[in-house]
């Protein structure tokens, strides 16, 4: 950014110490975990209160200056990639306070820099439950769950984090405070303000505090690993769970390319020669866990599990799982693009699904390592590739559109938890239809109507509001 006096004027707000205008700093925020060219913001602040984030919001509209929030660029999407050399990057480290854990009506009410994993364990700290757990928990924010409406492993039972969103209070794009939803189990006050908002990329406004759900924890649970030669019997018993009406906590698969790349990484002791694994855990009463636990034994061996591993202790199992959520750093190490795509489809087309990515892989002769949220439906084909092998990666490309012409084919969805960013919105369309997109854009216009929260994500081009 070249106007000196602009930035003097964020630094007033924010003090000097906040504000980042170097190009070396600016850099650092001109990516984020989707494969997609980098845009160096004009600026980078760091608010650390409310008031300051708000004077943030109004300093932006005021001189139409672009606005991409970002909590720890994790997402998948490509949402926190600036639109422009003039975008102010908003960061939300600073806002990263858990202002209230309430364990009398359970609910929490937190800023929204806090680290997913950190919420977590300050309410498992006073005996409560806090679900939604992305792979990226360790790092990512709750304002970056929220705005991407994230899922996990065990979202299956508990649902995502949508299912935990009680309201909010956000700027909206000219910096006024807006509030939504309650502290209450029950609210229908006005319209469902805090339903839009989950899941709207910073495309409508800023979260600034988020009022969370939490519940009591489980009392039993029973986990455990099921080997299968092929993934056709793997993907036949994740639908047969769930049509046997079994919803386990988590119900994860793992292809043999993944399997083998994790071990290598992790030494978590997987079954390298395994075609297929999925990573199974019940929980609830002592009794219903028995119970269910023995039907989902049954169920695997039923679709040709060869062998059935339960976790002896929580730390047998807690290595396997991290060595799941290891999946994408694992397999990210061994080329220099890695693409990770999140297509979705009703559970019973689960088998369908990953017959026509093995198919896919093969007719473009790629690499593509899947695993995923099996329970969910929700899988993550993995494109390991090289961006600067061109003819490769026009191949590279052709799959991915096959891969989410074959999900929307089989009655699915672009995106089950990653969002559209500016990765997905050329399909936006094929999955909806014009007149939704319109409608949308509409919907952005008049709540935004300078255009400067998060241009260019979800409905087409970076020059598309
Ligand atoms: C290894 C790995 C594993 C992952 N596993 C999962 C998984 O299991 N499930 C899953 O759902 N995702 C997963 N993800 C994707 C990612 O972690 C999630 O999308 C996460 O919610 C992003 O959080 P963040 O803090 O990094 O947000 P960012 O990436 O910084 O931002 C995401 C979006 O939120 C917006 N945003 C952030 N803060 C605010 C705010 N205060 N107000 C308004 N908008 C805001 C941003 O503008 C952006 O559009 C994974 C990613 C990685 C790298």
């Amino acid at each position: 950014m070249t106007n000196k006096n602009l930035i003097s004027e964020f630094a007033r707000i924010l003090g000097k110490e906040n504000v980042m205008a170097e190009e070396a700093d600016r850099q650092a925020y001109s990516y984020d975990s989707a494969m997609l060219p980098p845009v160096v913001p004009g600026l980078v602040v760091r608010p650390t209160s409310s008031q300051q984030l708000s004077h943030t919001i109004r300093l932006c509209s005021l001189h139409g200056l672009p606005l991409t929030v970002r909590g720890s660029g994790t997402n998948l999407s490509g949402g926190t990639i600036p639109s422009s050399s003039e975008s102010v990057v908003v960061v939300t480290n600073g806002l990263n306070r858990i202002i209230e854990l309430n364990a009398r009506d359970l609910y929490a009410v937190v800023e929204p820099g806090v680290i997913t994993a950190d919420f977590a364990k300050a309410a498992a700290m006073k005996g409560l439950f806090y679900p939604p757990d992305p792979g990226s928990q360790t790092v990512s924010t709750l304002g970056g769950n929220v705005a991407e409406n994230a899922g996990g492993l065990r979202g299956l039972k508990y649902g995502v984090t949508r299912d935990y969103v009680m309201g909010m209070e956000f700027f909206d794009a000219g910096g006024e405070l807006i509030k939504a939803g309650s502290k209450t189990v029950k609210c229908v006050s006005g319209f469902n303000l805090c339903d839009l908002m989950v899941g709207s990329e910073g495309l409508l406004g800023v979260y600034s505090q988020i009022i969370l759900k939490l519940i009591p924890p489980p009392v039993a649970q029973q986990a455990m690993m099921a080997i299968f030669d092929t993934v056709e019997s793997a993907s036949e018993a994740v639908s047969a769970i769930i049509a046997n009406r079994i919803i386990p906590c988590t119900l994860e698969f793992l292809d043999n390319f993944t399997i083998r790349t994790v071990e290598d990484f992790r030494h978590a002791g997987l079954p390298v020669d395994a075609g297929a694994l999925l990573l199974i855990e019940v929980d609830g009463h002592p009794a219903q866990v028995e119970d269910e636990a023995a039907k989902v034994k049954e169920i695997c061996r039923q679709n040709q599990a060869k062998k059935i591993q339960v976790a002896q202790s929580v730390e047998e199992k807690e290595l396997i799982w991290q060595a799941r959520r290891d999946a994408l750093p694992a397999l990210a190490r061994l080329k220099p693009t890695t693409i990770l795509e999140d297509a979705t489809v009703p559970r019973s087309q689960l088998p369908a699904m990953i017959s026509r990515i093995k198919a896919i892989a093969e007719k473009y002769r790629l690499i593509i390592g899947t695993f995923g949220h099996a329970g969910d439906g929700n899988l993550h084909p993995t494109i390991l590739t090289d961006k600067r092998d061109t003819e490769e990666y026009s191949r590279v490309e052709a799959a991915i559109d096959e891969i989410f012409d074959a999900a929307l084919g089989l009655g699915g969805t672009l995106s089950g938890e990653h969002g559209i960013g500016l990765a997905k919105c050329k399909y936006m369309e094929n999955e909806t239809n014009r007149a939704t997109i319109e409608y949308s854009k509409r919907l952005k216009s008049v709540l935004d109507p300078k255009n400067i929260l998060n241009p260019g994500k979800m409905f087409g081009g970076r020059d598309d509001g």
